[in-house]
């Protein structure tokens, strides 16, 4: 059918491309012009001691403000950015606006800003020169940014991660390993790796098995692990007033959830301070 072969017609012009949909390449183009056209934003989702209840940092997500999409979650073109390259670009923004915005927000209270780091970003030659760049035109205090990574980034590579994970901790600033329990990682990679902050993914807070004992003993046995090898533990997802009380009682250090906060534009966090 005619349909068929006009398919056809342009994958012979662009064999590159793939099985890509015209809709992924849509938005590619558009993510493209999103970064001059400013429609990348930052949300804030604030984190709390899990021991005094307190805020300690804000985690930096990424939005973007489609022009007629509306504003589409980073589910919606993170990957999309990370296949065309276009997460270095996005990455490096993210970053700067991330500490610019703490550093514009100085408190007495210290407080963290986490940035979630993507692999091609992370395995970019330049990328400590980029992460420097962002501390040193905010002004940031290094101590008060925490890179967040997942299991996925170091196992690309892990003695080039290791490396270029010591290398950011020896600036002062913090590494966090993200979404941890969902990736392949084994427990031995864990104890090689020099980070400070262990997020235990959502899934084992929320317990989406049903087996609510199974699942508290997963998050008992990270937390004490965690401890063991001298790093903090942030819980993400934290939805009910069960799992906050469990993860207290476990001792998670700081808690982050829908329960207690929902990412918010920068003005609306900065009333969390
Ligand atoms: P993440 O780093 O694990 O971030 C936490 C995600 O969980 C956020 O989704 C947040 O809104 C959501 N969340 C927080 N509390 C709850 C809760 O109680 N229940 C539920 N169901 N969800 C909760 P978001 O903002 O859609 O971001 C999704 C992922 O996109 C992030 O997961 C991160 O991996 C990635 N991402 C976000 N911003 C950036 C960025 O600037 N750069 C890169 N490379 N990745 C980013
Ligand atoms: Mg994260
Ligand atoms: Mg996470
Ligand atoms: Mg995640």
């Amino acid at each position: 059918c005619a349909k068929h072969a006009g398919k056809n017609a342009v994958r012979a012009f662009h064999p590159a491309m793939g099985s890509q949909t015209t809709e992924r390449m849509d938005l590619e183009r558009d993510l493209r012009g999103a970064l001059v056209r400013e429609e990348l934003t930052l949300h804030y989702q604030p984190v709390f001691s899990g021991l005094t209840g307190r805020l300690v940092g804000f985690e930096a997500l990424a939005r973007w403000n489609h022009p007629v999409q509306g504003l589409l979650p980073p589910g919606k073109f993170i990957s999309v950015a990370e296949e065309s390259g276009l997460i270095v670009p996005l990455g490096a923004w993210v970053l700067q606006e991330a500490c610019r915005q703490a550093a514009a927000w100085r408190r007495e209270e210290a407080f963290t800003v986490s940035v979630n780091v993507s692999p091609l970003q992370f395995e970019q030659p330049d990328f400590i020169e980029t992460v420097q760049q962002a501390v040193i035109r905010s002004g940031l205090d290094p101590q008060r940014l925490v890179l967040e990574l997942t299991e996925s980034v170091v196992l690309r590579n892990p003695q080039r991660a290791i490396a270029q994970m010591t290398h950011l901790r020896m600036l002062g600033i913090k590494v966090a390993l993200d979404d941890f329990g969902t990736g392949q990682s084994s427990l031995s990679l864990l104890r090689t790796l020099p980070i400070d902050i262990l997020k235990i993914d959502r899934s084992f807070v929320q317990d989406e098995t049903g087996n609510l004992e199974a699942a508290q003993v997963m998050v008992d046995v990270i937390i004490t692990m965690a401890h063991r090898f001298r790093m903090h533990v942030v819980a993400e997802g934290v939805e009910t007033r069960e799992q906050l009380s469990l993860l207290k009682t476990l001792g998670c250090d700081s808690v982050q959830g829908f329960l207690l906060a929902r990412p918010v534009p920068a003005s609306e966090a900065e009333k969390f301070l």
